[in-house]
């Protein structure tokens, strides 16, 4: 299912989410709002929570305030979704990863490559009540390449881990940085435009044994050419020589969601820089392991990984 807009209408509402009160009852969300709004009955003899059984509301009434709403999505593997949760929510959830929302309750969340079929979006309320969502994600056709060579060990070798490991706890580390950055609000730009060498999700299987899978965007527009920040953020890791990335930015977008590009011949930014969507960030090359020059995008959402082109509007 793919919704997309550039105004965040709210298209869906959680209407058929369940309730469950503090005595972990699930009833509908239409039964709870009844509950709610349905005339006492007279006299009131006790305080009994059967008035959950009162008469169902008018239709007009069942979607009030206890509704997840989504604003926009693409829900698919790869793909985010945006909405707001509803007032009074202590925590949200997607699955087993926090959701981060504002003062609104706006927020932004997002699936991994191998997201399973169904995922479910939790509001806990301050009520008590649980409020979810599921979402259906679709699955995506990977460009999967089984290949008759037996898979090659990369660099397993103690000297190159000790190389490695403090390029990858920077990468780790800068990737949890929390800034405040407001990015994951906007509609993305290409940081770039150019040959598209290299897809999101690619994956070979060597002899039955699965390689890792293609973890970003390849963008190949000539070596030397500029790129720029595809939203607002800032910026949380700026360095050369990485073994692997070789010239390596990483901008935080905030709400979970950040970017990082890789092979740079050169970086405009630096650590700790607050940059705007369509701020230069750098110039492409093919520093650290590339076969020839082009900019790696690779985007996250907390431990997911997901697929820049769904963010993207098609390429002009
Ligand atoms: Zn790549």
């Amino acid at each position: 299912m793919i919704l997309r807009g550039a105004a965040p209408l709210f298209l869906l509402l959680a209407s058929g989410c369940t309730v469950a009160t503090p005595n972990a009852d699930v009833v509908t969300n239409s039964e709870a709002v009844a509950a709610e709004q349905a005339p006492s009955p007279t006299p009131v003899p006790t305080a009994e929570p059967e008035v959950v059984e009162a008469a169902p509301a008018p239709p007009s009434a069942q979607r009030l305030d206890l509704g997840i709403a989504i604003a926009e999505a693409e829900l698919t593997q790869g793909g985010w979704v945006r909405g707001k949760v509803p007032e009074g929510t202590q925590e949200a959830m997607l699955g087993d990863e926090v959701v981060d929302f504002d003062e609104d309750g706006r927020f932004f969340a997002a699936f991994d490559r191998d997201a399973p079929e169904s995922l479910l979006l939790t509001a806990y309320h301050r009520s008590g009540r649980n409020i979810s969502l599921p979402l259906a994600i679709a699955p995506r056709d990977w460009d999967i390449e089984r290949v008759n060579v037996p898979l090659r060990p990369s660099g397993t070798s103690e000297e190159w881990w000790e190389r490695r490991e403090p390029e990858w706890l920077a990468i780790n580390e800068a990737r949890d940085r929390v800034t405040g950055a407001q990015g994951w609000r906007q509609e993305f730009i290409w940081p770039v435009t150019g040959r598209i060498s290299g897809r999101f999700g690619r994956q070979r299987i060597y002899q039955g044994e699965p390689g890792s899978y293609h973890s970003g965007l390849d963008i190949a527009p000539g070596n030397g050419v500029p790129f720029v920040s595809p939203a607002d953020g800032v910026v949380v890791l700026a360095r050369t020589g990485f073994s692997l990335e070789g010239g390596i930015v990483i901008v935080d977008h905030g709400a979970g969601l950040n970017s990082a590009f890789i092979h740079l011949s050169h970086l405009s930014v630096a650590e700790g820089d607050v940059v705007k969507q369509g701020q230069q960030l750098g110039n492409v090359g093919a520093s650290g392991r590339a076969t020839g020059p082009h900019l790696h995008w690779s985007l996250m959402w907390k431990d997911s990984r997901l697929d820049p082109l769904l963010f993207l509007p098609p390429m002009h």
